[in-house]
């Protein structure tokens, strides 16, 4: 037997044991649905995230979502009214994040190897880029000039630290992110120069951390970096985004974050903080750790075998929608996502399954020797944490398969 991640707290079972994701039963929407595999999206979960993650932060810093942990656009609809800006990665995330109701003064759009076109609309409809080199930097100028519009451009800065921890670094060191911090001030003058409406810093230094004291030493190295900047390039910036880090509990062990004490030192920080820095605005974005405790990934039982001893429960669904639960985005060694019987949730494990997808590949495995009460033929398989990098960072159409559906609830 192998552990599993916890189950996120807030889940619950009716008197027969049925899961209930929003307050319905997760057999009711797999029925509503029309079919599995189904992802499910609880709203109330959203909106409370949003709101303990407000009430541990300082009042004055911002919330961002970054959208390319879950795109669904009813989700971002949601969103949408709850923080005060998106962060999209792409020309496709910005025609989504302005169909969403947001305003384009609240999107930033970062992300390496930006297009003509993409600038081109981001300029136009009037939302800030987060440079990511020199030569974008001029490509950007360009087509504003071009357009006849002032650009709002901020620089993102590839940092001379990381999150420490985190599953994923995306600064110190040789990054294709960001401008080095060393090479910062000559670009921000040149974009105040050519008249460009200069929107400050963009530093992101990883993601996927759990633990409170390193994201804020990260925060504190990336506020006191913010204003060396500043007093280099003699301007405040208007906006510090600093990045976001928390992340969420996937495997037996983890912990989730303790927001309160970000919060607690992120205010201290700001106390703290360098005069040049006095009357800037900061962000923080966050992708998985607003969204992905929402979601549930509910796939059907199709078949049920024995091999040499180990029981394999089949299911309709997969790796092709659930690439990270699988082990295949971006894990080293592969470990069990929470995972639950929808129809038995809460009762005691009753045997040792392998759960797995129904594509033709031994990557395929969603639960690998886990404990679980009894399961046949019909039922249905929860997999948690399924709101954030499941639907959009799988490849849906591997072995002709498809996406599955989603829903908010
Ligand atoms: C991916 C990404 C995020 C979101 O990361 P999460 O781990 O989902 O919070 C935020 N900012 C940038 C720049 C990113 O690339």
């Amino acid at each position: 037997m192998k552990p599993h991640g916890p189950i996120p707290p807030g889940f619950r079972a009716d008197p027969d044991d049925m899961l209930l994701i929003g307050g319905d039963r997760a057999e009711a929407l797999a029925d509503m649905a029309g079919d599995t595999p189904l992802f499910v999206y609880d709203s109330a979960m959203l909106t409370a995230r949003v709101a303990e993650w407000r009430a541990a932060m300082p009042a004055e810093v911002q919330l961002h979502y970054a959208m390319k942990a879950n795109p669904y656009a009813p989700l971002l609809a949601w969103m949408a009214r709850l923080v005060d800006g998106f962060d999209v990665a792409s020309g496709g995330e910005l025609k989504a994040a302005l169909a969403s109701g947001m305003s384009a003064a609240d999107i930033s759009f970062a992300g390496p190897g930006k297009r003509d076109r993409e600038l081109e609309a981001a300029i136009a409809a009037g939302a800030t880029l987060n440079l990511e080199s020199a030569g974008e930097a001029e490509r950007a100028l360009s087509i504003a000039d071009h357009l006849g519009v002032v650009p709002r451009l901020a620089v993102r800065v590839n940092p001379d630290f990381d999150l420490k921890g985190s599953g994923m670094k995306m600064g110190g060191g040789a990054k294709p992110f960001g401008v080095d911090a060393a090479d910062v001030p000559s670009l921000v003058r040149r974009l105040i120069d050519a008249g460009a409406d200069w929107q400050g810093f963009h530093i992101f230094a990883g993601s996927q951390a759990l633990d409170a004291a390193a994201i804020a030493e990260t925060q504190a190295q990336t506020v006191a970096l913010a204003g060396r900047l500043a007093n280099d390039i003699g301007h405040s910036p208007a906006l510090v985004n600093l990045g976001g880090g928390m992340g969420v509990p996937y495997f037996p062990g983890d912990k989730a974050v303790d927001v309160a004490a970000v919060g607690d030192a992120l205010a201290a920080t700001l106390t703290a903080r360098d005069p040049v820095l006095a009357g800037s605005r900061f962000a923080m974005e966050l992708g998985r750790w607003l969204v992905a405790e929402a979601g549930v990934y509910l796939t059907r039982i199709v078949d049920r075998k024995t091999s040499h001893g180990e029981t394999f429960l089949v299911t309709d669904g997969g790796l092709h929608h659930q690439l990270a639960a699988s082990g295949n985005f971006g894990t080293v060694i592969r470990r069990n996502y929470p995972i639950a019987v929808a129809g038995r949730f809460g009762a005691a494990p009753a045997e040792t399954v392998s759960v797995v997808g129904c594509l033709c590949t031994p990557l395929d495995r969603l639960g690998d020797q886990v404990a679980l009460p009894g399961a046949a033929v019909g039922d249905l398989i929860a997999i948690f944490q399924a709101g954030a990098y499941g639907a959009s960072a799988s490849p849906a159409t591997f072995l002709g398969q498809g996406p599955a559906r989603e829903m908010l609830v």
